[in-house]
């Protein structure tokens, strides 16, 4: 219907430091993609090495990087004028439980006792994680506008489906990683096996990106699309980077997965 259809619209798209401020975003991500795609993977986990700065403990490292997608996006989603009406506030929820988790439940699921990552890496990951925030927060509460029955057309729902199919999928994926290690110091390395492993090497960079198609959908918004192609160039190379690692180190690696897209890529 016509109401469901304005949702995402823009209220005020025509101040100029938001416009720019998502330029900047997009400019931001093609720049990460050239160097994580052509030159250098991100520095942490299996791709850690020194030269990238003092070493930060993983668990406090994934807590820093993260938690501007709980402050920030708080803190920005409650100036917008339109953040005490009810879809905003839904987007916002659905936005936490995805941060909640990731900052302060699976940091201390990670069996990294010991493991540092690089503070530029942590850094970088901060910078993003404010930047983004505001763009997402200042576009739900603020610049778009969501009117109650956007929450059932079928844009929406649609975008609600894989947004937490990704979640789900996302979470399912971690713990298979998770679990492969027998203790907090274990730091060996295993090939995941079952259901989705046996297609691709990283089913949770895979469900990261569908949950973020999915928040893109939802919000109907060129902010939600900009975070969705961001997740997909950094995580895609990194995909790649994983995939060829275990061809590496496993002889016996399963040679009919692909590294992202189940039968595609
Ligand atoms: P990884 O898949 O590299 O690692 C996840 C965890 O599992 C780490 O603790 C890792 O240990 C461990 N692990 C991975 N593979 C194995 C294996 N074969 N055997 C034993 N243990 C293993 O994911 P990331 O650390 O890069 O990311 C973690 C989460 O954060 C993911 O869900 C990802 O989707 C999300 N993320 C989202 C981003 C976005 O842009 N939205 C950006 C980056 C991450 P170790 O660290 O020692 O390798």
């Amino acid at each position: 219907n016509a109401e469901a259809s304005a949702a995402g619209a823009a209220v005020g798209f025509d101040e100029g430091w938001y416009g720019a401020a998502l330029g900047a975003f997009f400019a931001m991500t093609v720049l990460m993609f050239v160097i994580v795609n052509f030159f250098i993977s991100a520095p942490y986990g299996r791709h850690v090495r020194r030269g990238w700065g003092f070493g930060v403990a993983v668990r406090e490292a994934w807590i820093i990087m993260e938690s501007p997608a709980l402050f920030v996006m708080a803190l920005v989603y409650h100036t917008g004028q339109f953040h005490s009406l009810h879809v905003p506030h839904i987007l916002l929820r659905l936005h936490q439980m995805h941060y909640i988790h990731r900052t302060l439940i699976f940091p201390f699921r990670m069996r990294a006792d010991g493991k540092a990552m690089p503070v530029s890496v942590v850094a970088a990951g901060f910078l993003f994680n404010v930047f983004n925030s505001y763009l997402q927060a200042r576009w739900i509460s603020h610049y778009g506008t969501y009117p109650t029955p956007w929450l059932s057309s079928p844009q929406f729902l649609l975008g609600a489906l894989l947004f937490f199919g990704g979640f789900a999928g996302n979470i399912w994926a971690d713990n298979v990683l998770l679990n492969l290690r027998s203790d907090k110091e274990d730091r060996s390395y295993k090939i995941p096996r079952g259901f989705l492993y046996e297609y691709v090497s990283c089913p949770n960079y895979f469900c990261e990106v569908v949950e973020w198609l999915g928040w893109a959908i939802m919000t109907n918004s060129l902010a939600g699309f900009a975070f969705f192609v961001a997740t997909l160039a950094n995580l895609g190379p990194r995909a790649k980077a994983h995939h060829q690692w275990y061809y590496k180190k496993f002889s016996d690696y399963p040679r009919s997965r692909k590294a992202l897209t189940p039968f595609i890529y």
